[in-house]
């Protein structure tokens, strides 16, 4: 499974510990991620400052153009990487909320 995680053991000891490291060199250089939060809000970046509303555009199938067009524009402008070294953490409270 793909996994941002960097994933370390030993072999004295059983188990493994996973560590995310975001302020790492090229993080988020693969990155690929969207999220939709359970409110509808897609959310570019785990620390972006606001999401995208989308709920308007998932009320029925018809709407699928519309929700396409909605992304793409988007994801024009998703950016190549967090701004986490300038301070910038986002609102998301809690990853899990957007499924961190
Ligand atoms: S751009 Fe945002 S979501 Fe993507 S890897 Fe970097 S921190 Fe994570």
């Amino acid at each position: 499974m793909m996994t941002p995680a960097q994933n370390f053991s030993h072999s004295d000891y059983q188990g493994r510990i996973g560590l995310i490291m975001p302020y790492a060199k090229n993080f988020c250089a693969s990155c690929n991620r969207l999220r939709v939060s359970a409110k509808g809000k897609l959310h570019l970046c785990l620390f972006t400052e606001n999401g995208v509303d989308l709920r308007d555009l998932l009320q029925d199938a018809s709407q699928r153009d519309e929700l396409i067009t909605r992304l793409h524009g988007q994801l024009e402008q998703k950016k190549e990487t967090h701004f986490l070294h300038q301070g910038i953490t986002g609102v998301t409270k809690h990853l899990a909320s957007i499924g961190g």
